[in-house]
């Protein structure tokens, strides 16, 4: 199977075969509730004939997504609680995430902003971007801007690199970070002019969104190569989704393909409670007892923090597994073997005071 434009449909899905005729009607009613589209190159990686085909499961739309769990939010992280002006999420005081566009190359059924993003979703308005930009202006203590949407990378370069020079231009502005799933999902898009418009004197990173071993085809590697090259370090995020990554042979393999594309892995999201997406997310247990078996098998430049988001916009808290007993006592081994450690504080330190320092940073 080979598609040759993005399938932005279910008719597109079947015309492509694939999805069965007989699903039509019923992923008519998904699309017309959340966004569709698979680009060509995703489309290529996907096995119509395995129904378990873990690219599948990320961009087709499944009938269970209509389904809400009570527990399930349509604004999972709680963005809009945090917003000062439209376009910004000020959650921790040094950094904000600044939401430019609102559509992505492709859709993906577990997206925790599903709800808000969507090809007629659109962008910031030009005077919703200039009243963003002096909300960071006029803020200090801002010294991390995230560039994140939808995907910030679907912007013309032209538009991009305007928003990269206003932001660079501001003083406090020290690191400029940007989420996106493009060299994956439209690596042909990740050309020259683009890795130029997000080159400027502050520090730069871009954060790949990939979340199996098969997304890294040759042509991806190729566009992550793009900004590598170019001096602009990578890190990845990836969601821990059932049926696509929750065993540890295929996130040991995610892992190392990133770390051997020159990709840190920086982030392993617990599944938001989106809507619609509890046939993807794992528990929490199971998300740690892989993170436990990725400790025991990876390298330490192969290990994300396993992250959750908490619910009602209160951020980020690791919850990967604790190798340390409740008292200090014990230490677990990558090979889970137990070991003793004592758990005295240093005399030195208790007399001077400097572990309370140190946790009152
Ligand atoms: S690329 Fe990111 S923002 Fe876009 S649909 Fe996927 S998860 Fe959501």
């Amino acid at each position: 199977m080979t598609a040759a434009k993005v399938l932005r449909s279910p008719a597109d899905l079947v015309a492509a075969q694939i999805v069965r005729p007989n699903r039509l009607a019923a992923l008519e009613q998904v699309a017309a509730r959340y966004a569709v589209a698979i680009t060509p190159e995703l489309a290529e990686l996907i096995d119509p004939s395995d129904p378990h085909d873990a690219i599948a499961r990320q961009f087709v739309p499944d009938e269970r997504e209509l389904a809400m769990h009570p527990d399930e939010s349509p604004d999972p992280i709680g963005d809009d609680a945090h917003s000062p002006v439209e376009g910004v999420v000020h959650r921790y005081p040094d950094r904000v995430l600044l939401k430019v566009v609102n559509a992505c190359a492709v859709y993906c059924r577990f997206c925790f902003r599903r709800e808000t993003v969507g090809p007629g979703q659109g962008g910031l308005s030009r005077a919703a971007l200039a009243a963003a930009l002096d909300y960071i202006r006029a803020t200090p203590q801002i010294w991390e801007v995230i560039l994140t949407g939808g995907d910030p990378l679907v912007l013309s370069p032209r538009r991009l690199k305007d928003v990269v020079a206003q932001l660079a231009a501001i003083g406090h502005v020290k690191v400029i970070r940007v989420h996106t799933r493009l060299p994956v999902a439209a690596p042909e898009r990740v050309t020259a002019a683009l890795v130029r418009a997000l080159r400027s004197d502050k520090a730069t990173f871009v954060v790949l969104h990939a979340n199996h071993p098969r997304e890294l085809t040759e042509q991806a590697r190729v566009a992550c190569a793009r900004f590598i090259d170019a001096g602009i370090p990578m890190l990845s995020q990836s969601v821990l989704l059932r049926g696509v990554n929750d065993d540890v042979a295929t996130l040991g393999a995610l892992m190392r393909t990133l770390v051997e594309c020159r990709i840190k892995p920086y982030y392993l999201h617990h599944a938001d409670l989106a809507p619609g997406t509890a046939h993807l997310r794992t528990t929490i247990a199971e998300g740690q007892a892989l993170l436990r078996a990725l400790h025991g098998r990876t390298s330490g430049l192969c290990q994300p923090a396993y992250v959750l988001d908490i619910p009602g916009g209160h951020g980020k808290s690791p919850i990967g597994p604790n190798y340390l007993s409740a008292d200090g006592s014990t230490i677990e081994d990558f090979d889970g073997r137990r070991h003793a450690y004592p758990s005295t504080v240093p005399l030195d330190h208790a007399a001077t005071g400097k572990i309370t320092a140190v946790s009152n940073l």
